[in-house]
């Protein structure tokens, strides 16, 4: 359903970087009680430690083996198949809708019962959803509910399921409701440069959406509760005064509803922005792993991805809406007499809008996921900085092997992940090790090798 929604395409951006899961990866590194001596030496030129960050991260590497590592690669792998299906599925719908001549007499039916261009509007919207929802049921059941469960890793049971899948769609449609007349209304009146202000508008929906998503929308999907006193989030909240953010709590959120999946995230904006950790993540993580993976979302914080993300995305919109602009015109001038559409402002062409600004996102795929990966990339690079535990960090990444393919192809990587790969984020973490080894905090801590 997201792609109906242009208006959400701001969730795609910020939606919560993962952090991952699995414990198959054996015990965490243990500082070991060597070597203190030879500093007191001079000169200390040779008693640098040796490190080989390459060799290291090998060595992390090689802990996901077997069944595990076959598993999340074709879990993953599967998902780039996927998102062909998905795109050629709401083409097909749109396709049916406007060859079949129904999306025409779904508007001459609305034009039957109001007057008001703006109420047609709304009623076309709101059979389309309906009707485009419905379409794309089968789908949605195979990628949400039953492929989750074949690789384990959902924890829902239907009835769960599809309630969050109905709140879900109750969003889609309130939003396509107020988006869609107001979209029709601009094209009216701004005639040929109709994509800028829908542009404008489909921006404005994403800011919207920003703010309100940690309060409004999260909650409707799951719990989130303050993290309880303890050690651990004494050292958060220090970790978070010490890089000047403003939080004064951290909250977690009961993710362990809908799967196993290990994450945190830093979501909202002007004003409403919380860094929250999943409970799978407190059960799965060590304290370490924990403090890592939050210095990565107060990277996220800190760099201001959050408003990087918006004007990005706004680009990308104004892109897709000078593509629909573009597209609507070839189409209508080939098949507008089949379809009974021939002007933008004709609501029986929506169907035709969605299809354009769906295929114009799946070819923007390597795009959006490099915007969306070369923040993660500074993020990391900042949780790093900010924790100095570069195995812990590595041991965490491990964890998101149960969903993310380790080690891709380099192409791979820059075409279908939004997140840097296992390997990447591994490798980042010692190579940083490398070049603090002589720190006091750093030097004696173990790695493989
Ligand atoms: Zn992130």
């Amino acid at each position: 359903m997201q792609r109906l929604a242009l208006a959400f395409l701001a969730l795609f951006f910020f939606a919560a970087p993962a952090l991952a899961q699995d414990q198959l990866m054996g015990l965490p590194p243990r500082a070991a009680p060597t070597a203190k001596i030879q500093m007191q030496q001079l000169p200390i030129v040779d008693a640098t430690p040796k490190f080989d960050a390459a060799r290291a991260t090998a060595g992390y590497l090689a802990r996901v083996t077997g069944p595990a590592r076959a598993k999340s690669d074709a879990y993953f792998e599967g998902g780039y198949w996927l998102s062909l299906v998905d795109v050629i599925w709401t083409l097909g719908v749109s396709g049916l809708l406007l060859w079949l001549g129904l999306s025409a007499r779904i508007r001459d039916w609305t034009a039957e019962r109001t007057h008001s261009r703006t109420y047609q509007a709304i009623l076309f919207a709101g059979a389309y959803i309906v009707i485009a929802f419905a379409a794309q049921f089968p789908l949605a059941v195979y990628e949400g509910f039953y492929r989750e469960h074949a690789y384990g890793l959902s924890n829902q049971n239907f009835t769960a399921w599809l309630g969050d899948t109905g709140t879900g769609l109750g969003l889609t449609f309130v939003a396509a409701l107020i988006f869609v007349p107001l979209l029709y209304a601009a094209i009216r009146r701004a005639g040929e440069s109709w994509w800028l202000w829908g542009a404008g508008l489909a921006i404005a929906f994403q800011i919207i959406a920003a703010v309100i998503y940690p309060l409004y929308i999260a909650p409707l999907f799951n719990h989130y509760n303050a993290l309880p006193d303890s050690p651990l989030k004494t050292q958060i909240l220090s970790l978070a005064r010490a890089n000047d953010i403003p939080a004064d709590n951290v909250w977690t959120m009961d993710a362990s509803r809908q799967s196993n999946r290990i994450s945190a995230d830093v979501s909202g904006f002007l004003g409403t922005t919380r860094i929250s950790l999943n409970d799978n993540l407190l059960k799965q993580g060590t304290p370490d792993e924990i403090l890592a993976v939050l210095g990565h979302e107060m990277g996220h914080y800190v760099m201001g991805h959050m408003l990087r993300g918006l004007l990005l995305s706004g680009l990308i919109t104004l892109i897709a809406f000078a593509f629909m602009h573009w597209g609507f015109r070839v189409a209508a001038e080939l098949f507008g007499g089949q379809w009974q559409v021939r002007r933008v402002d004709d609501i029986a062409g929506l169907p035709l809008l969605v299809a354009l600004a769906s295929l114009f996102l799946f070819v923007a795929t390597p795009v959006t996921n490099s915007i969306v990966r070369t923040a993660e990339h500074q993020a990391d690079i900042f949780g790093l900085n900010a924790v100095r535990k570069p195995d812990a960090f590595a041991t965490a990444m491990l964890k998101l092997s149960t969903y993310r393919k380790l080690e891709p192809g380099q192409w791979e990587e820059i075409v279908f992940f939004d997140h840097p790969s296992g390997r990447t984020r591994v490798m980042d973490a010692m190579v940083w090790k490398k070049e603090h080894i002589r720190d006091v905090d750093i030097r004696d801590t173990v790695s493989p090798q």
